[in-house]
């Protein structure tokens, strides 16, 4: 078989577990190599008048659990390679909490700061016309990510419609709730690592009121984690943003700190607090820290001042690998990405399901069935670590990648 569309970073991380299960080669194509790829470019007229050309990249990773799913993201950085990572990872979190689909993402190489929102509308419509024939809701179903919210949604799904001369909600989800979306899907991926967390308290002797808590992003993830853990009484002892941090060792009154952001913009100059950088919070001594911002945030260089004995990483791969292996050896248990931050796509899961059944939930009862994918999803998990005496990150992989080759091999597609 030709290689030339092997995901490398997807190779570099099933590598342990190829191993640990004894895979074989059609094993690893299957986790390497996507199904689909589409790399596309399209013509958009600016309210300058000039035409400017946007590349775009839709990668259907696998698909033998089911449509495959996953967002779309907006960013000058996305290229090929960290969309096929990011769909081989989506095809894993599906797997992890019982999700009957497969992985995809998408993504348009554009700093989206820098484009108005007609020219932002624009853009979103381009990318679903060139899509249009790969989704689906028994297809593919694209969903927010980086810099994509509801509205960009709202866009997308009515390109998509116009297109194909009817209503068909359930290709999209993450929509605004007058177009179908679901309630809770708005905060769903915060709840959704608090019930991650919960479940965890009683291992790990998490009292409310005196377990400490430090949050790294104040963007909707990590402001909605503050504040469903602060609401839950657990003591948020520091929050960031992009340009600094805050920290009370005593706890933050964390919805006097939202409004203070709405009202100045910024965290600083919160009452009673000190000023901390970005670097200071993570090395704080707390007895959790949630990562929920960017990209390789704790890495070789700062990994050995950690001081948290739990890190529930709610950002995608806030870890690099090598402070990965620091942390194990300083025994602190870390709750990897793809099973802290799945909250999302489990109520896009959700609205699909309601989409397709014309019948929607009350925000109690997709909370409800939330928390028990979540909590079922570190059940089983905790069961493979002890089995297999692997490290958390590990156990998932396992756990997922055996799901995904059991439906191969049930499709006839493997030995
Ligand atoms: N973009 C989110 C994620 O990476 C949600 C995906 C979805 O809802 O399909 O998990």
């Amino acid at each position: 078989m030709e290689k030339d569309n092997v995901c490398i970073n997807c190779y570099n991380q099933v590598d342990k577990v190829a191993k640990l299960l004894k895979l074989g080669q059609a094993e690893l194509d299957i986790l390497t190599i996507p199904k689909r790829i589409l790399t596309f470019s399209f013509p958009v007229k600016l309210d300058s008048g000039d035409i400017r050309y946007f590349t775009g990249y839709r990668v259907q990773f696998n698909d033998a659990r089911g449509p495959t799913k996953g967002g779309i993201r907006f960013h000058s950085e996305v290229n090929l390679e960290e969309i096929k990572t990011l769909a081989f990872l989506m095809t894993l979190k599906c797997a992890v909490v019982n999700l009957p689909y497969g992985g995809a993402k998408g993504g348009v190489m554009i700093d989206p700061k820098r484009f108005s929102e007609e020219e932002l509308e624009k853009i979103s419509r381009g990318y679903i016309r060139e899509i249009n024939n790969f989704i689906g809701p028994d297809m593919d179903i694209p969903a927010p990510d980086v810099n994509t919210d509801a509205k960009i949604m709202a866009w997308m799904l009515d390109e998509y419609e116009k297109l194909k001369g009817r209503h068909i909600p359930a290709v999209i989800t993450g929509k605004p709730i007058p177009l179908g979306g679901s309630k809770a899907r708005d905060f769903s991926t915060s709840i959704g690592g608090a019930y991650v967390l919960q479940e965890l308290a009683d291992t790990f002797d998490m009292k409310l009121k005196k377990t400490k808590i430090a949050v790294q992003g104040f963007g909707n993830v990590g402001m909605n984690i503050a504040r469903i853990l602060h609401e839950w009484g657990y003591k948020v002892i520091a929050v960031s943003d992009s340009k600094s941090g805050i920290y009370n060792n005593k706890g933050l009154d964390i919805k006097e700190v939202i409004k203070h952001k709405e009202k100045t913009g910024q965290l600083l100059k919160f009452k009673n607090s000190k000023v901390i950088s970005n670097e200071e919070l993570l090395e704080l001594k707390a007895d959790v820290l949630v990562p929920a911002a960017l990209e390789d945030q704790i890495t070789k260089k700062n990994a050995d001042k950690i001081k948290a004995k739990l890190i529930l990483e709610m950002a995608n791969r806030p870890i690099t690998p090598e402070a990965d292996e620091i942390l194990l050896d300083k025994k602190i248990f870390i709750m990897p990405d793809i099973l802290a931050n799945a909250g999302g796509v489990v109520v896009s899961y959700f609205e699909w399901v309601q989409n397709s059944q014309n019948f929607y939930w009350s925000e109690k009862l997709v909370l409800e069935r939330l928390k028990i994918y979540m909590t079922d999803a570190v059940k089983a998990l905790s069961k493979v670590c002890t089995d297999l005496k692997c490290d958390m990150r590990e156990s998932l992989y396992i756990n997922a990648v055996k799901k995904i080759l059991e439906a191969e091999r049930l499709r006839g597609n493997l030995r």
